[in-house]
């Protein structure tokens, strides 16, 4: 906190006297200590709706403090283009595992699974595990795809992020059966 300088004493050239406090209408002290009040977000919704004007400057300064606090007032400022923090990092690239069956002779089916390097997963290991695990063949076939000779995509939904933690049962996306 930069608080803790010696404050300066004496008028300020930058401050208009004689100082004018302005009280909150909602938490009822001076609206420099509104951010201490648990009704903090009320409090900027009545500034918002009575003070437009400082409730710019407290958005503002509130953005430079604390980014997450400033989160939900850059959502609502966002329309306006006042944006001031600017957006986090992107995503790089979708991480997503996509389990398929597809068909193999009349009547038995692989599962396709691909999207494993984009967790970094290793496809050999995996591969390795996948036959381990289900006692059928499994191989990589592609740049980031493993066929599983059987159908087990149901038990992958479990499997797989029983293994690899990092990857949620969310990302995983099933693309059912795949017509050859
Ligand atoms: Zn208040």
């Amino acid at each position: 906190m930069s608080e803790a300088k010696t404050l300066p004493s004496g008028p300020q050239p930058d401050v208009k006297y004689p100082i004018q406090v302005i009280y909150c209408g909602n938490c009822s002290l001076p609206i420099e200590y509104c951010e201490y009040h648990p009704e903090y977000e009320k409090c900027k919704q009545w500034l918002e709706r009575n003070l437009p004007n400082e409730f710019e400057k407290f958005v503002k300064l509130s953005a430079d403090v604390s980014e997450e606090d400033a989160t939900e007032e850059k959502k609502r400022q966002k329309r306006g283009g006042k944006g001031i923090v600017k957006a986090r990092k992107k995503e790089d690239g979708p991480k997503q595992v996509c389990l398929s069956r597809a068909p193999r002779g009349k009547k038995k089916s692989v599962t396709v699974v691909t999207g494993l390097s984009t967790f970094n997963i290793d496809l050999k290991v995996a591969s390795k595990f996948f036959g381990t695990r289900f006692a059928c063949g499994s191989s990589v076939t592609g740049d980031d795809e493993i066929v599983i000779q059987g159908d087990v995509k149901d038990d992958l939904f479990d499997i797989i992020p029983e293994k690899w933690p990092e990857i949620d049962e969310d990302s995983i996306e099933d693309l059912g059966d795949l017509k050859r």
